[in-house]
């Protein structure tokens, strides 16, 4: 097809990796037009956590639109929304202990970012918002501020204003608790920051490498906030909605942010649908005062209370997210022992997982292989280093090893392959991941 080469912008990027035309999608499937079966080990980017076209969630859509369900409803109060609203409440908040104003924003990540940034400005009276080394939260003007990635960044077109930027945790190197640095420059008059308004935070990083930060700094993070009467934003969009083997990502470290923004997985669909979790006192909204057309995604409603009633009723899925995490991560251990020297680690918790590569042309090497082997995955990081697996959860255990494969496969063929070795080792980029995969094979 020559229409994409025509008039598709230069802009699309995952189109670039997989140039297929795909057609058909089912559970961990894509399909394309030749019909052709590729494992789909990307899922939207974190969308697609229950799979394509999740049986359940298609019924409840289409007996809903048969009905003459409403689908568009601007922020009016609908059938379809209230029933979210009670079903999110009663099965993810309550239960969790978590008291929380819903907001609807527009319906991207970006979109809930704002919302959440605005939030914490508005109630503090402060301008400055934490936010860390690799962090992403989307491209429209504030969420960019936050981001840390320079290829996004320098598309801004304007200055981009109102953060400060600190280490992530393990950005410093091991046994080096970066929150304490964050501590120290708010208690100096004279460091420069002075009360921000609040810290925005991925419990791991997706986009910037999948970088984990401890249950341990979590916690520290959280502490110095309520010293520095700085709000606690968790953007949840990635790392949320189950990937980890908890709904949110920071269940197990028992914090409870301020404000949590989700996205991505949420609607359970793929359909757009974001929301701004905050605590009562924080909404002080007036009304219309933040707004937006899309706030009334009816069908993402729909889908979305039939993804919590249909897999967080209960702790099984959860669990079986976390069991399945452990088959990625043995593996993931087992092919970097092999193939590498044993010092390059595993990135990543619950099915939120990456092998870091010695570059971004490494990892892009593997994942093509990959790709010829039809499993779709992408890269991530400041280098695009990382291979990152994100499947959906409800992958069988069989296409799951299917896929381990697949990966460890592409990663043996590129060893193979590589016979002249770069002469610069300006590979430690990662202070605690430093990987010496073709150093290790230089001394085979
Ligand atoms: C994807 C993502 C966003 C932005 O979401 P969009 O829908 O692309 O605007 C923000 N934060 C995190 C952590 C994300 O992964």
């Amino acid at each position: 097809m020559k229409i994409f080469e025509e008039i598709e912008s230069e802009v699309q990027s995952y189109a670039r990796s997989f140039p297929r035309i795909f057609n058909k999608a089912q559970g961990e499937y894509l399909f394309d037009t030749d019909g052709k079966q590729y494992l789909d080990f990307l899922a939207g980017a974190g969308t697609l956590n229950y799979g394509h076209n999740h049986p359940v969630f298609k019924k409840a859509l289409i007996d809903y639109i048969q009905a003459d369900g409403i689908t568009h409803g601007l922020d009016l109060h609908t059938k379809a929304k209230g029933e979210f609203l009670e079903t999110f409440n009663e099965k993810i908040l309550k239960p969790r202990g978590y008291e929380y104003i819903v907001q609807f924003t527009g319906p991207t990540g970006a979109n809930s970012v704002e919302a959440a940034m605005k939030i914490a400005r508005n109630v503090t009276g402060q301008q400055n918002i934490v936010t860390f080394t690799n962090g992403f939260h989307g491209v429209t003007l504030g969420a960019l501020a936050a981001t840390g990635n320079s290829h996004h960044r320098n598309a801004a077109g304007v200055s981009l204003c109102g953060i400060h930027r600190m280490p992530f945790d393990g950005y410093l190197g091991k046994g080096i608790d970066t929150t304490e640095y964050l501590h120290k420059v708010l208690s100096d008059s004279s460091s420069g920051i002075n009360s921000p308004a609040a810290v925005i935070v991925e419990t791991i990083q997706g986009e910037g490498g999948i970088n984990v930060a401890s249950i341990e700094w979590l916690r520290n993070l959280q502490k110095i906030c309520k010293k520095h009467n700085m709000l606690l934003i968790v953007d949840d969009i990635q790392a949320g909605c189950g990937r980890t083997g908890t709904f949110f990502s920071f269940e197990e470290a028992g914090i409870y942010p301020d404000i949590v923004t989700l996205s991505k997985s949420l609607s359970g669909y793929g359909l757009p649908f974001a929301v701004v979790l905050m605590k009562p006192e924080l909404d002080q909204w007036k009304p219309g005062e933040h707004n937006g057309t899309f706030r009334g995604n009816n069908l993402a409603f729909v889908t979305a209370k039939a993804a919590i009633d249909h897999y967080w009723s209960d702790d099984n899925f959860g669990n079986e997210v976390k069991r399945k995490g452990k088959i990625i991560s043995d593996r993931f251990e087992r092919i970097i022992n092999t193939y590498g020297d044993g010092s390059f680690s595993v990135k990543g918790r619950g099915m939120f997982q990456g092998i870091n590569c010695i570059n971004g042309e490494f990892a892009g090497r593997i994942t093509k292989k990959a790709f010829q082997k039809n499993l779709i995955i992408e890269t991530s990081g400041a280098d695009d280093q990382v291979i990152k697996l994100l499947c959906p959860l409800i992958i069988s255990e069989q296409n799951l090893i299917s896929g381990l494969d697949i990966i460890e496969a592409s990663i043996k063929e590129v060893c193979n392959e590589t016979t002249s070795l770069p002469e610069e080792e300006s590979f430690f980029r990662d202070t605690n991941n430093v990987v010496t995969l073709l150093r290790s094979l230089k001394q085979r």
